[in-house]
């Protein structure tokens, strides 16, 4: 089988063709048009130009997508593609993108959960089995999954508020680093001392796996603005001080968190030799992941992380969740619906008119 991925949920447009063999994916290319030069003005994505942009560019993506994979469009057995949770513009623009190649074509069609992508990825690049433990950790998502078929995902927690990759986006801006933050703030805490702010690290008084980003926010608000109101402006000693300060909160609440969520794991699935897996761009960041690392060592855990160019968003993932969609006997039709949101407990695709 050979299938088509497509994604337009938040600010990449991307294009994949995917085969599969020994239980793993092979990706026979992977198109990712990153929207990082329109959105960097405004600190942020901005919905409406990251819409407009998905829609010049996704028929450029899929064009260049099977030309890198040296097929011809009559090859593609289906089509797959992200029909949410995301930026609503952009979903619509890639299912609409699909819809007309899945006619044209005359080929099925599968809606993907965009979290379900990022879920199974550690399926595609290592062909690991369910069930596993998922942490997905980005600008927008921040959750445990035990992840045991391509149709049940349980969640274990996640954050109430911010997603981490937010948050270090925030702080990026606030100190006025640039945008995307993390890798920003990553850089600008290696010269810092993590000690000298005392950072909240929220709910760990709290049972359970949920998390908290939204007051290390404020802290580091506050932080900064104590430096201006008495020195008059901040130095950079300061500002990698508090990259420091708030990059080890982060990192160690993630950590509490990370080591009672494999403890939820283990007695939810009784696993004999438990993996976890992380994705998502926070993944990215080593102090974060030498923190987890370690507890998962510590948690008679396997630490997968796959390639950094399949935890971010890309068309690989999806192409791979429909995939396994498709081969356990799901389809979509033509009534497949977009849907900004669409937790991933509910897992089959939505359809036009059934709401939310
Ligand atoms: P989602 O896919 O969940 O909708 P997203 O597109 O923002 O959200 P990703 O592309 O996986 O997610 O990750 C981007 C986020 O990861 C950004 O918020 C960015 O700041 C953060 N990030 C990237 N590199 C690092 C790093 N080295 N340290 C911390 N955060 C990082
Ligand atoms: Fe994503």
């Amino acid at each position: 089988t050979t299938i088509l991925g497509i994604e337009s949920s938040c600010d990449d447009t991307a294009a994949a063709i995917l085969q599969q063999s020994n239980g793993k994916g092979v990706i026979l290319s992977s198109v990712v048009s990153g929207q990082e030069d329109l959105h960097a003005a405004f600190g942020g994505v901005v919905p409406e130009i990251a819409a407009r942009a998905h829609v010049e560019r996704l028929d450029l993506c899929v064009e260049k997508a099977i030309a890198d994979a040296q097929i011809s469009l009559s090859e593609i057995d289906a089509i797959a593609v992200t029909a949410g949770p995301g930026l609503i513009g952009g979903v619509i623009s890639g299912v609409m993108c699909a819809k007309g190649l899945a006619a044209g074509l005359n080929k099925p069609l599968i809606g993907v959960n965009h979290l379900a992508g990022h879920a199974l990825t550690p399926r595609m690049t290592d062909g690991i089995a369910y069930p596993y433990l998922m942490l997905l950790v980005s600008g927008g998502h921040c959750q445990f999954l035990a992840v045991q078929s391509v149709e049940k995902f349980t969640r274990l927690g996640g954050t109430i508020d911010d997603a981490p990759g937010e948050a270090f986006d925030k702080t990026a801006k606030l100190l006025a680093l640039g945008y995307p933050g993390g890798p920003l703030v990553e850089k600008a805490a290696l010269a810092g001392d993590p000690a000298r702010f005392k950072f909240p690290r929220p709910l760990l008084d709290r049972a359970g796996c949920d998390m908290s980003f939204s007051g290390l926010k404020t802290a580091l608000r506050r932080a900064r603005d104590q430096i201006v109101s008495e020195k008059g402006g901040i130095s950079k000693q300061d500002r990698s001080d508090l990259c420091a300060s708030f990059q080890m909160a982060a990192a160690d609440t993630l950590a509490e968190k990370t080591r009672r969520a494999c403890l939820a794991f283990l007695d939810l699935s009784k696993a004999h030799s438990p993996t976890i897996a992380v994705a998502g761009g926070v993944a990215a960041n080593g102090v974060i992941r030498g923190k987890l690392e370690q507890v998962a060592k510590d948690a008679g855990f396997d630490f997968l992380a796959p390639p950094m160019k399949y935890c971010t968003d890309n068309a690989a993932m999806i192409a791979w969740a429909g995939l396994e969609r498709f081969n356990a006997g799901y389809s979509d039709d033509m009534t497949l619906a977009a849907r900004p949101r669409w937790p991933l407990d509910q897992s089959a695709a939505p359809m036009l008119g059934s709401g939310k």
